[in-house]
């Protein structure tokens, strides 16, 4: 009996060891089981890290292209649609300032809305051909102080188009009655500010070209200080001469030179003298034995002649820019000529 007894003891124990060692194995499974799962967890966890990294890129990759967008819109006006830079200057002497300035820039295209050989603006009447070549402008170069009264036309008709107005920087222009006379070229001085207003405004409008424009600037304005010398070197006698100037062009540039004008009439374009004028002019010119009397190349040259023949005065014919071939140097010789045709007044 004892032994049968101590036999069930043994086996019960034997079974409750397995009953226990299964246990352990089941708990060991379980921790294994939750440790694989803290692991994924973790995984989990890592991840989330790395799409973080992933969305700050996104919203920084965001944040480059819309300051780009920006900065391509901040320029719009320049290079919209086709890449080129279009620039149309409004006459004659206003081209030649935006030619040498241009020289050798990329996309840049140059265009004068008048005929070059139109004059001056005063009375002009825009055609159909000159707003067309606006429509598309870029940048517009004006004389300004009123020399392109319609100016309104073509901001209306070309509303993106920047407006150069080069006389930002002239200061205290001559006026008479009120009326600003706008020929301010004729004096190398405010021409000089003329070709300084245009590049810094070419520069901050077209920055791509930027070095280029530059260096236009300062090598035009090196040659136009050479002129300059030249021109006060030469003249320097003609300070305080008595002239009668009949082309109000030319009141900027005897201002230059010292000379003394008895009398400005606009015999410039537009206005015919009448004989009670004229007969003024002769007077004066007779009591105050003036000698010179100034012209433009393209005036009429009755009024001028019908002076001269009555009182000791020369007729100067003089060149005022207003036309001339495209030649990149066309002021600085037009300049010159006129040195040499005063420099016999003397
Ligand atoms: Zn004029």
């Amino acid at each position: 009996m004892s032994n049968e007894n101590e036999n069930e003891k043994a086996k019960l124990e034997k079974k409750n060891k397995e009953a226990e060692s299964k246990k352990k194995n089941e708990k060991a499974k379980l921790e294994k089981k939750s440790e694989e799962a803290m692991s994924e967890e973790e995984l989990d966890a890592k991840y989330s890290k790395y799409i973080k990294y992933i969305a700050i890129a996104i919203v920084v990759l965001i944040l480059i292209t819309v300051i780009g967008i920006l900065n391509i819109n901040r320029n719009k006006n320049v290079n919209q649609d086709d890449g080129i830079t279009k620039i149309v200057t409004s006459f004659y002497p206003m081209y030649v300032i935006a030619e040498n300035l241009v020289d050798g820039a990329s996309n840049v295209e140059l265009t004068n809305m008048t005929d070059v050989n139109v004059g001056c603006l005063h009375d002009y009447t825009l055609k159909t051909e000159d707003i067309k070549k606006v429509e598309n402008a870029d940048i517009f170069i004006s004389n300004g102080l009123g020399m392109e009264s319609f100016i309104g036309k073509l901001i209306e008709a070309n509303q993106d188009m920047d407006v150069i107005d080069s006389s930002v920087s002239i200061e205290n222009p001559i006026s008479h009655e009120n009326e600003t006379n706008p020929h301010i070229w004729t004096s190398i001085d405010n021409y000089l500010e003329q070709v300084q207003t245009v590049a810094i405004e070419l520069k901050r409008l077209d920055p791509e070209n930027e070095d280029i424009y530059e260096a236009n600037r300062r090598a035009y304005i090196a040659k136009l200080n050479r002129l300059k010398n030249e021109f006060n070197n030469q003249l320097e006698d003609l300070k305080d001469e008595r002239a009668i100037c009949l082309n109000e062009a030319f009141e900027y540039m005897a201002k230059d030179i010292g000379l003394q004008l008895t009398s400005i009439q606009t015999d410039h374009e537009e206005s015919t003298m009448s004989a009670e004028t004229l007969r003024n002019i002769i007077d004066i010119a007779n009591s105050q034995d003036i000698k010179i009397i100034i012209i433009d190349k393209n005036d009429n040259r009755a009024n001028a002649e019908t002076i001269a023949n009555e009182t000791d005065a020369e007729i100067y014919v003089l060149n005022s820019g207003l036309t001339g071939n495209l030649d990149k140097d066309a002021y600085i010789n037009a300049m010159k000529e006129n040195i040499e045709i005063l420099k016999s007044a003397n």
